[in-house]
């Protein structure tokens, strides 16, 4: 982990070393302020009255000098060293967004979105504050303090020591309660994420909500997390109160030892008034570094504890990849053949964590002619929308095959094998852009020209030239200011610019009214035409169209036929038929 927080500065080199060699100059003028007050008051001041003056001319104008440098020091370490710190948050976030999107489907349905969002936007901040702090904190704090003993114990050793056993006593207590700091801080992370989680459900739900009247239920669950939240800032502030204060017992110890073990060896004559007074200032640079060195262990707390958390996902390897060497899938005719394929949703880790496996795909054969269009049946969790899932590899097989022309899924890369695959589901998700950038994200670049023709083809284009802003109409969050017949029409559209020569319809038309179905339908069908397609239906009409049927059942393809072959045979087709399509043909015939 050390090492990857460390790889985050390489970029940053001649900034870091320009930072570095500013704070170490800022340092070393600090430190060397009080030796020139000393000299003046030990040495100068005792002279006569012309050296004096001239003394001070060269004192001031060294004074000036040393002084405008400081500043620019000042200046350079606090805004470089804030863009540095900027810079490497960028970068971390960007790795952490390219991270999340090479996770597989597996990743995303154990994963909660909130709690992503809280790594990339909450962690990160932290992290970046302690990442350009830190550095120049531990060289200006660390050359004082070592400047500022080194002088102490040439003007009194005794006195020195004595102060350094007060520092060592107090500082070992507050290590003890640093550790104790670094668990209230990953609970606070944990909390914080826990409140946007529940925020994001609760807002991506509103509609939801607000059907169901539910929004009392919704502010209690989320005022559970906040709540929590609050505690446990309160008990951050508590420990990081306790910590600043034995922090400030430590100050008053030191200037006690001062003045009374000073004091002490003045009265002994082991010390001079001058020599006690000296010590006085440069206590100051000797404890305030001190402080702040303990301070930023509460950033540094808080640095580990969000880089813990960006670590824990930069370090997951997704478990779909790419094989090296990978080559692009070529597809042909577009064959597609299951073969003995075995899946359950809790393989790898989930099983490995101890989880109890249920096969949801179990020893499954199926093959799929070149531009036959199959329809998958059978009864609600019976495996049909996992078996398309498992085509474009958003989850990996745990043995069998699964081929494209004769190239398994997993020897090709994910971009040629998702390229050559058109999805269109239940569930659209049009984001919240223009109906025209909606479309061209079947395919970026596509022209204008393109843009309509793939809506025309989807039967929307007569809709959208209707409306006042045509294409440049902006569809709201998810697409909330369309129907659902038209959000699927768009996502039609998508897909015929896509142009896949495969084709996935997972219960595309299933939310529709009939009407709707109809506009849809008839785009469907010209968009398989051609395509190898899998149609999951719930539609007697849609099953109909199809080549061929395949009942699914338990993880297996039990049947598989013409819609008549499959009726004559009185299997679990005709079956399924009579109990689910009976009924809704008497429906679809009123
Ligand atoms: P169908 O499409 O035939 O209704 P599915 O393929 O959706 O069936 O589901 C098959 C089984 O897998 C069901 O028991 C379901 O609960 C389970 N399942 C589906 N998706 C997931 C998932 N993302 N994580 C865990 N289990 C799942």
């Amino acid at each position: 982990m050390f090492k990857r927080f460390i790889s985050y500065y390489g970029p940053e080199k001649g900034l870091f070393i320009a930072d570095t060699v500013c704070a170490l100059t800022y340092a070393g003028i600090d430190l060397a302020f009080p030796i020139i007050l000393r000299a003046l008051t030990g040495g100068l001041f005792t002279e006569g009255a012309a050296a004096i003056m001239d003394g001070l001319l060269f004192l001031g104008l060294g004074l000036v000098g040393l002084y405008i440098v400081r500043t620019a020091c000042i200046y350079f370490v606090s805004a470089q060293g804030h863009i540095m710190g900027a810079r490497m948050e960028s970068r971390m976030r960007e790795d952490l967004f390219d991270q999340y999107e090479r996770f597989s489907f597996a990743y995303f349905d154990a994963h909660n979105s909130g709690d992503m969002m809280s790594r990339v936007v909450n962690d990160l901040f932290d992290i970046c504050e302690g990442a350009h702090h830190l550095p120049e904190w531990i060289i200006i704090c660390g050359i004082k303090i070592i400047g500022a003993l080194a002088i102490l114990f040439t003007i009194s050793p005794e006195l020195a020591g004595a102060l350094t056993l007060v520092t060592v006593v107090f500082v070992a207590l507050m290590v003890r309660q640093n550790l104790h700091m670094r668990s209230v801080f990953a609970d606070n992370r944990a909390k914080i994420s826990e409140v946007n989680s529940q925020l994001q459900d609760s807002l991506a739900g509103m509609r939801v909500v607000k059907s169901f009247a539910n929004e009392e239920t919704e502010r209690a669950k989320f005022r559970v997390a906040n709540d929590r939240y609050l505690d446990s800032k309160v008990a951050q502030y508590k420990v990081m109160g306790s910590y600043q204060a034995t922090s400030a017992v430590m100050t008053a110890m030191h200037y006690i030892t001062i003045v009374l073990f000073g004091g002490y060896l003045v009265a002994q004559g082991q010390m001079t008034a001058v020599d006690m007074a000296t010590f006085a200032l440069y206590i100051s640079l000797f404890t305030g570094p001190i402080e702040t060195l303990v301070n930023s262990t509460e950033m540094f707390q808080k640095a580990i504890a969000g880089f813990r958390r960006m670590d824990e996902v930069l370090a997951t390897a997704p478990d779909v990849q790419d094989k090296p060497g990978a080559r692009a899938l070529e597809v042909t005719e577009g064959a597609i053949e299951y073969r003995d394929v075995c899946f359950s949703y809790e393989q790898g880790e989930a099983a490995e964590a101890g989880a109890e496996v249920h096969p949801v795909i179990d020893h499954m054969n199926l093959s799929i002619k070149p531009g036959e269009t199959i329809a998958l049946v059978g009864p609600s969790g019976g495996g049909k929308s996992t078996t398309c899932a498992l085509l474009p590899r958003f989850y990996d097989i745990a043995s069998g095959s699964i081929t494209i022309d004769g190239q398994d899924v997993r020897d090709v890369t994910q971009h040629s094998l998702r390229s050559a695959i058109g999805l269109v589901q239940q569930d659209v998700y049009l984001f919240d852009g223009t109906l025209r950038d909606n479309i061209a994200y079947g395919r970026p670049g596509a022209t204008n020209a393109e843009i309509e023709d793939a809506a025309r083809k989807a039967n929307i284009h007569d809709f959208i030239a209707s409306l006042p802003e045509g294409y440049d109409t902006v569809v709201g969050e998810r697409g909330s200011r369309l129907s659902g017949g038209q959000k699927q029409r768009v996502a039609i559209a998508r897909v015929f610019l896509k142009d896949p020569a495969i084709l996935i319809l997972d219960e595309a038309t299933s939310a529709l009214d009939n009407e709707s179905e109809e506009a849809v339908q008839e785009s469907l069908e010209r968009l398989a035409a051609d395509r190898t397609t899998i149609i999951i239906a719930h539609r007697l009409s849609t099953i109909k169209n199809a080549d061929e049927i395949a009942t699914v059942e338990r993880g297996r393809v039990v049947e598989r036929g013409t819609h008549e072959e499959l009726l004559a045979r009185g299997g679990t087709y005709a079956r399924y038929y009579r109990m689910q399509f009976e009924g809704a043909r008497a429906r679809d015939v009123r």
